[in-house]
């Protein structure tokens, strides 16, 4: 429940919170927790927590860049909780797409989620582009926005290129299809944490720790 002026009343929020992620997944959630716990003195996972039980306002991400879309969902979090709030959006960029599905990465196939069709999709799309011309790279806006308006963004990209065939069980999204550059596995055969090492998302996170350091300190 919100309040008259459409914040969450502070006694619905974990005791202690300081930063809250706006996204209801576990993954990202750990993955903040890890990277933000290593760059910022005294704070602690547990005071790092996700929107997942906390009814936040729905977000119309109606921008249309990453950067965009991610400030969107970080601002509407940091209004509503009083918290330091950080929201990313991400996708996937093919060169000989001019840089699609982009934004639409997640509903590519027309079914928002459906990995298995917008796979398909993607692979139908590029049948006949020989190697060379195989190139994308992942994309992946963090925002973070303080309650008194303060605001971030960093942008972090994976390289890769796109196979012909799924490999590897691995991750989410397009990771089967993805050849991170320098990598003979996809990003599905990558364990969590080597991924993290590399990736677009890891990358955006880790740029944005010493924003949070700074606006904790
Ligand atoms: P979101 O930012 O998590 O909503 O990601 C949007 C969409 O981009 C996902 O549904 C995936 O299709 C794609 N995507 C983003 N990051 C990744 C990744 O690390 N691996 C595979 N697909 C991704």
């Amino acid at each position: 429940m919100s309040g008259a002026d459409g914040t969450i009343p502070h006694g619905e929020l974990p005791d202690g919170a300081r930063v809250i992620l706006a996204s209801h997944n576990a993954k990202k959630l750990a993955e903040l927790q890890r990277i933000l716990t290593a760059a910022v003195p005294d704070l602690a996972p547990e005071q790092i927590i996700s929107s997942a039980g906390i009814e936040l306002p729905d977000v119309v991400e109606d921008a249309v860049t990453f950067e965009g879309n991610a400030l969107l969902k970080a601002r509407s979090a940091a209004a509503a909780t009083g918290l330091l709030a950080v929201a990313d959006d991400s996708g996937l960029a093919v060169d000989v797409l001019g840089g699609a599905p982009g934004i639409f990465s997640a509903r590519w196939s027309g079914r928002h989620g459906d990995d298995e069709a917008n796979n398909d999709l993607l692979l139908a799309q590029l049948g006949d582009v020989p190697e060379q011309h195989r190139g994308a790279r992942f994309v992946c806006a963090a925002a973070l926005v303080a309650p008194d308006g303060t605001e971030s963004v960093e942008l972090g990209e994976m390289r890769g290129a796109l196979l012909r065939e799924r490999h590897g069980k691995g991750g989410f999204g397009y990771d089967p299809l993805f050849l991170p550059e320098g990598e003979t596995r996809s990003a599905a055969e990558l364990s969590p944490a080597e991924k993290d090492a590399i990736s677009h998302r890891g990358k955006a996170f880790r740029a944005l720790a010493g924003h949070v350091a700074q606006l904790l300190g």
